[in-house]
């Protein structure tokens, strides 16, 4: 059985991925980003310090359901397979899932990636999705971007991964294009273990508060400018 390292009762444990800017990704030795800064908001209001612990995106939930996390917030989409293991919070963003291509290729939207090579991150709504396209072949990273630099290498055709991660992840790339017909709409929200009412409904109250007073909109605004 897994607990967490702290035993201290005024000690919030969010499990994350930070490799997934803005939502969270590293600055010098600092985890930062939209979900960093909303769980800290959250944090607070709850009277507890926040402790961001990283991990691979695909280790998240079974940290949360397990309990070496009290939540999980890495940008993660609400989806069916996902209540079977973990509860979901409110939502708190919209988003998306995009193809990236190089700006030469002749992949203008979903249904040209039949029998092509797509790469994901291992463990996504993309990595689900991509497994659903005829006879593509999906390739699969531990980071987004390591598929982005795949894909820049000439190593694969496409890139399915969220919207707003994709822009920054191509920023610096001028090969790079994200097709404008996106893949699929989802929202995102905060995971808890499945039993833990109590925590899921003081989140759900934070995030209600965070809603209300504009402070959730300050910090998308600050991390999210296009
Ligand atoms: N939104 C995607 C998912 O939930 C990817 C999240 C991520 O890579 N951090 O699967």
């Amino acid at each position: 059985e897994t607990k967490k390292d702290t035993q201290d009762d005024k000690v919030l444990v969010m499990a994350t991925n930070a490799e997934f800017p803005p939502y969270e990704y590293h600055d010098g030795d600092k985890i930062v980003g939209i979900d960093a800064e909303i769980a800290e908001a959250v944090a607070e209001k709850l009277g507890m310090e926040l402790k961001i612990e990283d991990m691979a995106f695909d280790s998240i939930i079974a940290a949360v359901s397990g309990g070496k996390a009290d939540f999980g917030a890495a940008g993660m989409t609400v989806n069916e397979e996902r209540k079977k293991m973990v509860a979901f919070t409110d939502t708190y963003a919209h988003a998306s899932q995009v193809i990236i291509v190089k700006t030469d290729s002749a992949i203008a939207g979903p249904d040209d990636l039949e029998g092509k090579k797509v790469g994901v991150q291992l463990g996504t709504t993309g990595d689900i999705y991509a497994g659903d396209i005829k006879d593509a072949e999906v390739e699969r990273y531990n980071k987004g971007f390591e598929a982005v630099q795949a894909l820049s290498q000439g190593k694969i055709d496409a890139v399915v991964i969220d919207g707003q991660p994709a822009k920054e992840l191509i920023a610096d790339m001028s090969d790079l294009k994200i097709l404008d017909e996106a893949f699929t709409e989802e929202e995102y929200a905060i995971i808890v273990a499945k039993d833990n009412t109590e925590l899921k409904d003081k989140i759900n109250e934070a995030l209600k508060e965070l809603k209300e007073s504009g402070k959730l909109d300050e910090i998308i605004a600050k991390y999210i400018t296009a």
